[in-house]
């Protein structure tokens, strides 16, 4: 046989081919830990199946093997060959984040085994390769080894349409610009593998080392973009491109104008050298033009192609005027996304704010700035990897976040839910390192992605958006307690209302029921007294019905007694307490308050001292009833002081200064050497009703040792005292029965010139 195929290029006897596949195999074992798992097993395949293709290529070519393993070789790798493609589909797939139909894997492995079986027809040297094959089908229709040919041909170019086309078909179905960039550069890796296979089909063999070198390079490029997620914008590296190409073409255009001018002008032959002073002069007019022409023409192009933020400086200022006096999250939303939607062109524009939750999950609520913001806030577990990033402070891009490998750890419910917003990048709002929310911006107008200055300028935005919204937190916390303290309020008016009422009716039972017990009361005193009449005129009666009687008269006077201070106390609830004022000397009042007290004091042997000073002013008051004010108060001395005990009553004149009010007073107090009064109960026990300890515990009776009435005499005494325009307190250092501390009651009645102003009006 003789030498079938061009000799194949090789260094020091191996193939360029095999060392080509060992290199990029090497490569992405380096790369390996970076590729995706979605992807390692179709990333795999792919090297592997390049590598044994290549393999099989220098076999095919190695000019020490038996013919028949070098025909079979040559069939194998062409089989690979039209197998490359499909491989490539595995892993373009997850690339462009879809998965791949059901149906194609089955469909795959047969349209591997068709080529296969191809595959094993005989190889003949003048059918190989695309024009080899076209020219020999044009001699030999139905030829079994064109027909081979044509299958595996086709097969490839089936798979190679069809990875180029889901490529194509992503490019345009996507919006996010920083994914489109991805999957331009995908689309370029696979178009020069596409090419560089391609060119293996061919007969040349120098065309086929071209084509290995091409489909190395395409293979390289995917090998870049499994390990950065950050690539350079392909969009904006071109028009930048773009921008000083022109403004380059433009000026050279100019100058060359310029000279050949001069030229004209003078007449000259535009070839030859120009002069000194033209040259000179020429190059003040290319300064001149440059400044003029180049510069604006530089700008207004960047403006058109590349555009930026005009004024940061201004737009930091607006920003922070428009939002500083902002009080509601809602409102700094719309504020916010409109200043920021002017200067970048946003469509889209959200507020995210993150609020611990009870289960330690972060909260993230989507307030609309532009464009509509989910109604359910996201949930981020608290050590995700793009929470963490906020938290220091780096923004971030959707597509970091869909590609880079440090956030593939954090749950797909996150990721979903970001991905759902729509926007293109994050930009965190920190207050003293604590996260507080996201500024989430959308596509930027014109170019679409985010120039690393611009994240900065938004950067030292999101920082004074973290001011506000701490003003707000605060102001929310502060109308938050406000309407909790309007509620208690509220129910405090509602509940004092209430009692009230409650009150009210009982002040009117009491009223009733005393008016009501007055009227049999008085019959029963009225018939006991005629009984004692009518016994007085037999003189044969027994003596024990005296007695009863006698019983019978003093209980319906208690009963009388009670049901009086029953009605008076009504009288005083409902401020109707009658007065009648005359003059009052003190002395005179002490002495008719004590007087039927005495047999008392006597009876439990208790010594009571009176002490008073000379010149006691007059007071105007009602007589009757100071009398039984005081009288009850040291009824309740005589009471509450063990037998033996000393019931001392001073009266005194206050000076106004001492009393610090307009008028005089005069004081009198009643100190007893009795149990005393615990400092919690002083003020209760002038409230009606109200008794120091359980209620069963008391023993009754007027002066009896600790014996309890009804609670009313205090209140009485209170209101008698206060309707006279005076002031009742008691001072005791505490309850003890053992000690007995003792307790003193203080009673301040004012002083009145005759005909001065009437305290009780
Ligand atoms: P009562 O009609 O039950 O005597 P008061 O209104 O006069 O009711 O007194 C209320 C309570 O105040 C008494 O039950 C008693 O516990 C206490 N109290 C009043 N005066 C004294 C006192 N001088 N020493 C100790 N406790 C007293």
């Amino acid at each position: 046989m003789v030498n079938w195929w061009p000799p194949f290029p090789v260094i020091q006897g191996v193939p360029i081919g095999a060392i080509l596949a060992l290199g990029l195999a090497g490569g992405y074992g380096a790369l390996w830990r970076w590729v995706p798992k979605a992807q390692r097993g179709a990333v795999a395949a792919s090297i592997i199946l390049g590598g044994v293709w290549q393999a099989l290529w220098a076999i095919a070519v190695g000019e020490g093997f038996a013919p028949l393993v070098r025909f079979t070789a040559w069939n194998l790798a062409g089989w690979l060959l039209s197998v490359l493609p499909l491989t490539a589909c595995l892993w373009i797939w997850p690339f462009i984040g879809r998965r791949l139909p059901r149906f194609a894997l089955p469909l795959m492995a047969l349209a591997a085994g068709i080529a296969l079986i191809a595959a094993t027809v005989p190889y003949r040297p003048e059918t190989a390769g695309w024009v080899g094959a076209w020219w020999a089908a044009a001699r030999w229709p139905g030829d079994p080894v064109l027909v081979s040919w044509g299958i595996r041909e086709g097969l490839w170019g089936i798979g190679t349409a069809l990875g180029l086309g889901a490529l194509a078909w992503a490019y345009h179905r996507t919006a996010r610009p920083l994914h489109r960039n991805r999957l331009a550069y995908g689309g370029l890796a696979a178009l020069l593998v596409a090419l560089g296979e391609g060119l293996a089909w061919t007969p040349r063999g120098d065309w086929i080392l071209v084509g290995w070198g091409v489909r190395a390079a395409g293979m390289g490029l995917v090998g870049l973009l499994t390990r950065s997620p950050e690539l350079p914008p392909l969009q904006r590296m071109g028009r930048a491109f773009l921008v000083f190409g022109i403004s380059w073409i433009v000026q050279a255009g100019l100058i060359f104008g310029v000279l050949a001018g001069f030229r004209v002008l003078r007449r000259e032959p535009l070839d030859g050298i120009l002069g000194q002073v033209e040259l000179a002069l020429a190059a003040l007019a290319l300064a001149l033009l440059s400044l003029l022409v180049g510069w604006p023409l530089h700008r207004w192009l960047r403006r058109r192609l590349m555009p930026a933020v005009e004024d940061p400086a201004g737009l930091v200022r607006r920003y922070s005027q428009a939002i500083s006096n902002l009080l509601e999250v809602d409102r700094l939303a719309e504020v916010a996304f409109e200043v920021l939607g002017e200067a970048f062109g946003l469509q889209r524009g959200l507020l995210l704010l993150f609020e611990e939750r009870a289960d330690g999950l972060l909260a993230a609520h989507a307030i609309a700035g532009r464009g509509e913001a989910p109604a359910e806030p996201g949930r981020f577990l608290p050590d995700s990897p793009i929470l963490r990033a906020w938290q220091d402070g780096s923004p971030l891009t959707q597509y970091q976040i869909d590609f880079g490998a440090a956030f593939q750890r954090s749950s797909p419910e996150e990721r979903g839910w970001l991905q759902c917003l729509g926007v293109e990048l994050f930009i965190p709002i920190r207050s003293q390192a604590v996260l507080l929310g996201c500024l989430a911006l959308g596509a930027r107008g014109g170019i679409a992605t985010y120039s690393p200055a611009e994240v900065d300028l938004l950067t030292s935005i999101a920082d004074q958006t973290a001011a506000v919204l701490q003003n707000i937190r605060l102001v929310e916390d502060l109308r938050r307690l406000n309407a909790r303290l309007a509620q208690l309020n509220e129910d405090l008016a509602r509940t004092a209302q209430r009692l009230e009422k409650l009150d009210r009716a009982k002040t009117h039972f009491i009223e009733i029921a005393s008016h009501e017990l007055r009227t049999p009361l008085t019959h029963i005193r009225g018939y006991a007294d005629l009984l004692a009449e009518i016994l007085k005129e037999q003189p044969e009666a027994d003596g024990s019905i005296e007695r009863i009687l006698q019983g019978l008269r003093r209980s319906a006077m208690r009963l009388e007694e009670i049901v009086g201070a029953m009605l008076d106390i009504s009288q005083i609830d409902a401020e109707a307490l009658s007065i009648y004022p005359i003059s009052v000397q003190i002395p005179t009042l002490i002495r008719m308050a004590v007087e039927p007290l005495q047999e008392a004091v006597a009876e439990r042997r208790q010594h009571l001292v009176i002490d008073l000073v000379e010149d006691l002013p007059v007071i105007y008051g009602d007589l009757t009833r100071l009398v039984q004010a005081l009288r009850h108060i040291v009824q309740n001395a005589i009471k509450f002081t063990p037998d033996g005990g000393t019931i001392t009553i001073r009266a005194r004149a206050v000076s106004p200064e001492e009393a610090e009010g307009s008028s005089g007073y005069v004081e009198i107090a009643v100190q007893d050497t009795g149990i005393g009064i615990d400092p919690a109960d002083q003020a209760l026990i002038f409230e009606k009703f109200y008794r120091v300890g359980p209620v069963e515990l008391h023993s009754s009776g007027s002066v009896k040792f600790k014996g309890a009435g009804p609670g009313l005499g205090l209140p009485i005494a209170r209101g008698i005292i206060e309707a006279h325009g005076g002031r009742i307190w008691v001072e005791s250092p505490g309850y003890d029965e053992a000690r007995c501390p003792g307790s003193t009651f203080y009673i301040r009645l004012p002083v009145v010139a005759r005909g001065g102003a009437d305290p009780m009006a």
